[in-house]
């Protein structure tokens, strides 16, 4: 049977659900779902990510977390967590850039956050000779809150499922995955309103506006930014998203072969995505007295690290190839202006770089 008929008898069954539970089993499910059947990621997956652009990006993410745990006193014990590390390369451009400092290299141990089976083993790869033990996680959980923790994460929140409400004349309502007169997945609106407390930056809705949240994603951070508000430590998030005063809109968008799919024709065979609300996960950070800053645009970012020197240094064994890799993760009309830097650190720490 495949995924969708499975949905749709579910859905059959149990009435509509929500987008998020749609969103887990299209993406989790462990036979079907899109990270356990695919290698979704470079030219002959679906989608490109910066660290697999170019070793420079992996390399400046590195180079700042060791500067974030210099700022903090060089802490001799603490983690270096990668959240949703895809192929591994991210990590692995980050711990070569880190030999700068052998300190650093030392006091870290290294944890790998993720639900794929198929990616841990590209990622054991990957990794193989990066001179560090690994160990892997499904999830952030309650065993890594006991020491300073530096998190990268990169095109991670973007995965995580969502839930949608659309204002009616009735109030929120919930969008939910129902069927429609044919039996095929169709998109619903939950009879009933709901009470929804929306940040008051997003202006008045009108009626068709939608607002997303993402409970998975301001957990995950909650839990990541009590951890850095107690032992200390920093997390570099990375990826598409908007900040505050950002209107109503919905995000969800399905990707196949590098072109936009529909959302509910195949699911567990594209991927689904959300842009990642910044302004949401700041004020979680915010809850447990960590501090956000950021969003600042990855252009803007990557060049306040020093990309254009770490370029013209690279560039003497292919000027043409490193320019075309320094133009995809900068300028604004290719990854340069979507993409956003956003860090979480304790209330204390510095003014980090690049903000
Ligand atoms: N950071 C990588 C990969 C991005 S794709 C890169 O930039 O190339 C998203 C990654 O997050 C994949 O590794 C996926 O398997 C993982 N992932 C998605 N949802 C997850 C979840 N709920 N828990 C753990 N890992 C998850």
């Amino acid at each position: 049977m495949s995924l969708k008929d499975r949905i749709a008898s579910l859905v059959e069954a149990q009435g509509p659900m929500s987008i998020a539970d749609f969103m887990t089993l299209a993406l989790h499910d462990p036979n079907l779902g899109y990270y356990a059947a695919h290698d979704p990621i470079g030219s002959l997956g679906d989608f490109i990510t910066a660290p697999e652009v170019s070793q420079m990006f992996g390399e400046l993410l590195g180079l700042w977390i060791v500067q974030a745990w210099r700022d903090q006193g060089s802490p001799s014990l603490c983690r270096l967590v990668e959240l949703g590390p895809g192929r591994g390369t991210l990590t692995a451009d980050a711990l070569r850039a880190a030999r700068l400092d052998p300190a650093f290299l030392s006091s870290i141990e290294v944890v790998l956050i993720e639900s794929s089976p198929r990616l841990c083993a590209a990622q054991a790869e990957t990794l193989k000779d990066c001179g560090k033990d690994i160990r892997w996680f499904e999830r952030f959980d309650g065993s890594l809150v006991n020491r300073p923790l530096f998190v990268l994460a990169n095109e991670f929140f973007d995965a995580l499922p969502i839930r949608q409400y659309v204002m009616t004349d009735r109030g929120w309502c919930e969008r939910m995955i129902g069927l429609d007169a044919e039996g095929n997945l169709a998109f619903a609106l939950s009879p009933v309103a709901v009470q929804l407390v929306v940040p008051s930056e997003r202006g008045s809705p009108e009626i068709g506006a939608v607002y997303e949240t993402c409970p998975m994603g301001e957990a995950i951070v909650g839990q990541v930014a009590q951890t850095i508000a107690k032992q200390g430590g920093a997390a570099l998030i990375v990826d598409y998203g908007y900040g505050a005063n950002s209107g109503f809109g919905e995000t969800l968008q399905a990707v196949s072969q590098h072109k936009y799919a529909n959302i509910l024709d195949t699911p567990g065979d594209v991927d689904l995505s959300t842009h990642v609300d910044f302004a949401a996960l700041a004020r979680a950070a915010a809850r447990v007295g960590a501090k956000a800053h950021g969003p600042v645009e990855q252009g803007e970012f990557l060049r306040r690290l020093g990309i254009i020197r770490r370029a013209e240094a690279l560039s003497h064994n292919d000027l043409h190839t490193v320019d075309a890799e320094l133009r995809r993760l900068i300028d604004p009309d290719e990854m340069g202006r979507l993409f956003k830097a956003f860090t979480i650190l304790p209330k204390t720490a510095p003014k980090p770089e690049g903000f």
